[in-house]
């Protein structure tokens, strides 16, 4: 039988006891993350905060993929602003994987003051009914962000109230932003609004002419299909490099839930594994998928790098008893990789390098940093959870490095760089802005156009951190005419003067 979904997925801090202020080395993170209650992981608060992640708008970078959908934002029209960001880029990252795809369709139900006492449910019903009649989409997404969660619309309730009224499915994603300060339980939000609506078996003919050797080849099929759970932040190159490693193991793979349509949610039941590219994505999915539909899944490190490829691809590989041929392609990528990567060791080597962004991305990145014997001297992860915990296994003599685990909070970030003094800075996309003003090359943790995945995204991120190490005139022009933010004072604070200990 299946299990009803529940209403609203749970805070990150409440289900997985994630953390947003740690600060110390990467040996004491490492014993809080052995400890049965978390440690000293588990903690949210400081004295002074600059600026949070909000799951709502995490929650659009993740629907704004969609395919054949309209999103639409229901709160106030500011709540959605990120969105006019992704318009352009997500048109183009669509049709990547689907040349018919339309780009981006975002409304919003403008609520205002008037709707936070009568409340918002009229308005949203005639922002439905226009969307439906307007775009003719496959899916209508409803994100509700803190309004309706505060005057009390029912956006499920809603939902179902008019879903006999319209052509196309409904869904709500119920992601209010002030119900969590960590900014990841928007995967767990959006995957909630999947499993309500999008989750059920294809309405496929019956095969009434099937032979007895075709009704094998298809079920020999799905024994052999694995669902990878990408991220907004891989790109179609790193898309096809994963596919080009599993199709040479004879698997066949589909991507998801990132630029999907919604069928696609219909077919991925028809599977045999369902792997996660990111740990600290997919579990709540994953686990409901495997009680409910009996797929068993797969979240260990992410393929980024030479050791976590390998790792992850011998992983997948266990799971079909292709050890043997997955030791052999193993074998070879790195052979070939090994020699590419020797031009530019020689220009890296010894350089320091501080590195910023999601938890697993970092820890797999600076895996990358030693690989190219460069000297990792300073991590910052957004949060901090049981998912970092395989990744880390890669990394070496990392027991003194420094980590703070901090969402944004840009502040803590400059005065550690200040003290740790790198010559390079690899962070976020998009969290740059006030870091380009160090004067220090900056390198993105990932681009949606670039490849950074498996063994050919190893090779992409040391040929083009080469290339910016080259010539950092950009930076250093920034950081004679635009000063940091921050007074002279608060360099001379400890970095973590903030943070309350759990
Ligand atoms: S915190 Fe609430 S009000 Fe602010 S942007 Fe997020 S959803 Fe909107």
């Amino acid at each position: 039988m299946i299990k009803a979904v529940e209403s609203a997925a749970p805070s990150r801090e409440e289900r997985l006891k994630a953390g947003i202020a740690f600060c110390g080395t990467c040996a004491k993170l490492q014993n809080s993350l052995n400890q049965k209650d978390g440690g000293c992981l588990n903690a949210a608060n400081r004295s002074f905060s600059q600026t949070y992640g909000c799951q709502f708008t995490l929650s659009l970078g993740i629907l704004n993929t969609i395919r054949n959908a309209v999103v639409i934002m229901h709160g106030p029209i500011g709540c959605g602003f990120c969105s006019t960001a992704n318009v352009g880029m997500g048109k183009a990252y669509k049709q990547l994987r689907d040349p018919s795809a339309s780009g981006l369709v975002w409304l919003s139900s403008n609520l205002d003051e008037t709707d936070v006492i009568s409340g918002g449910e009229k308005k949203l019903k005639e922002v439905i009914f226009y969307a439906d009649k307007e775009f003719r989409p496959e899916t209508i997404i409803v994100a509700s962000s803190c309004v309706p969660a505060l005057i009390g619309d029912d956006i499920d309730s809603i939902l179902d109230d008019l879903q006999n009224q319209v052509t196309a499915e409904l869904v709500p994603v119920v992601c209010e932003g002030f119900k969590t300060k960590l900014m990841a339980t928007a995967y767990d939000a959006v995957y909630n609004g999947i499993l309500k609506k999008l989750t059920k078996y294809p309405n496929r003919e019956e095969h009434l002419t099937e032979t007895d050797l075709e009704k094998q080849e298809r079920e020999y099929q799905i024994k052999r299909t694995v669902n990878v759970f990408n991220v907004g932040s891989m790109s179609r190159a790193d898309e096809l490099e994963i596919e080009r490693l599993l199709t040479a193991l004879d698997l066949n793979v589909n991507f998801l839930p990132c630029y999907s349509a919604s069928e696609d949610f219909s077919y991925a039941l028809e599977a045999a594994l369902n792997v996660s590219i990111c740990g600290t994505h997919d579990d709540y999915y994953l686990k409901y998928i495997n009680e409910n539909f009996h797929i068993p899944y797969l979240i260990d490190t992410i393929p980024i790098g030479r050791k976590n490829t390998d790792r992850w691809i011998l992983k997948i590989a266990e799971r079909f008893g292709l050890e043997k041929e997955a030791q052999a392609l193993i074998k070879k990528e790195n052979e070939i990789l090994e020699e590419s990567l020797v031009p530019f060791r020689n220009n890296l080597r010894g350089k320091r390098v501080f590195v910023s962004g999601g938890e697993v991305r970092i820890i797999a990145t600076a895996e990358v940093v030693q690989d190219l014997q460069m000297e990792l001297v300073g991590l910052k992860g957004h949060h901090i959870d049981q998912f970092v915990k395989p990744v880390f296994e890669s990394l070496k003599d990392v027991d003194d490095i420094y980590i703070n685990i901090a969402t944004q909070h840009p502040f803590e970030q400059v005065n550690i760089v200040n003290r740790l003094k790198p010559d390079v800075i690899i962070i976020h996309t998009g969290s740059g802005n006030i870091t380009a003003k160090h004067g220090l090359p900056v390198f993105p943790l990932y681009g949606p156009s670039y490849n950074y995945l498996g063994y050919s995204g190893t090779y992409e991120i040391a040929r083009r951190l080469n290339r910016i190490m080259k010539n950092s005139q950009f930076n250093k022009n920034l950081s004679k005419y635009r000063a940091l933010p921050y007074k002279k004072e608060w360099y001379e604070k400890e970095p973590f003067a903030y943070i309350k200990e759990k």
